[in-house]
């Protein structure tokens, strides 16, 4: 099964991406995670990359789909994967189109999370992970017990450095200029299936699994 998760920054997308690798046993792909260790690699894609991901912007598309093409390629697209942050372009979608077509296989649902503007700026801007474990925080609605501290191993809590209230206006501005068009490209398709973001995340969950299931029992 193959399914992108669309969606603004900050809609929440890994973490429903989490729930379809422990329930459903799902490879997950993320671009985002991609770039961001050939950052910590220091490898010239890293360094291509960083001018355009410290503005908000997209990293341009020749580049972004030579790495998903390898990642997508190692991963199998025989074994279930969730693509996400990929496609963001009708470039990258119709790139992806074209590897599925010569691998024989279809993309299964485009899962788009709606989340209002003004809620995800609150979302981004507030979220914390480790800089150890990586586990995720938020100062707002998931507080670790002593401030800054991470409650599972003890190690400093860091803000991602794109999550700036200034990047993360180019980054929502950047999603509705190149990214939002795809919604109307799988709606065409007829694979989109929108899922309400703005609730609490275990009702956005408790949806998604039923999306989930009702596509695995047809
Ligand atoms: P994310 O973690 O998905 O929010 O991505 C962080 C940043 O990586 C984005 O703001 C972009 O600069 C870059 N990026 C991630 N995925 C893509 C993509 N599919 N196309 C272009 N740039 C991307």
């Amino acid at each position: 099964m193959i399914i992108i998760f669309l969606g603004p920054p900050g809609a929440g997308k890994g973490t429903q991406c989490k729930v379809l690798v422990e329930r459903y046993r799902m490879n997950h792909l993320s671009s985002g995670d991609c770039l961001r260790r050939e950052r910590r690699n220091n490898t010239e894609l890293g360094q291509q990359a960083q001018s355009y991901m410290d503005k908000g912007q997209l990293v341009p598309d020749e580049l972004i789909v030579a790495m998903m093409m390898k990642e997508i390629e190692k991963t199998g697209v025989g074994a279930g994967v969730v693509l996400d942050g990929f496609p963001r372009t009708l470039g990258q979608a119709h790139e992806l189109d074209r590897l599925l077509e010569r691998a024989g296989k279809n993309i299964d649902a485009v899962i788009n999370l709606q989340v209002d503007d003004n809620e995800l700026e609150l979302r981004i801007t507030g979220r914390r992970s480790c800089s150890g474990c990586g586990a995720a925080y938020h100062i707002v609605f998931n507080t670790p017990r002593q401030e800054n501290i991470c409650d599972k191993c003890g190690q400093a809590l860091v803000q991602r450095s794109d999550d700036t209230a200034e990047i993360v206006k180019n980054r929502i501005a950047t999603y509705h200029k190149q990214t939002a068009p795809l919604v109307d490209f799988y709606q065409k398709k007829n694979i989109l299936k929108n899922l309400e973001g703005n609730a609490a995340i275990e009702k956005i969950t408790a949806n998604l699994c039923r999306m989930m299931d009702e596509m695995i029992t047809v």
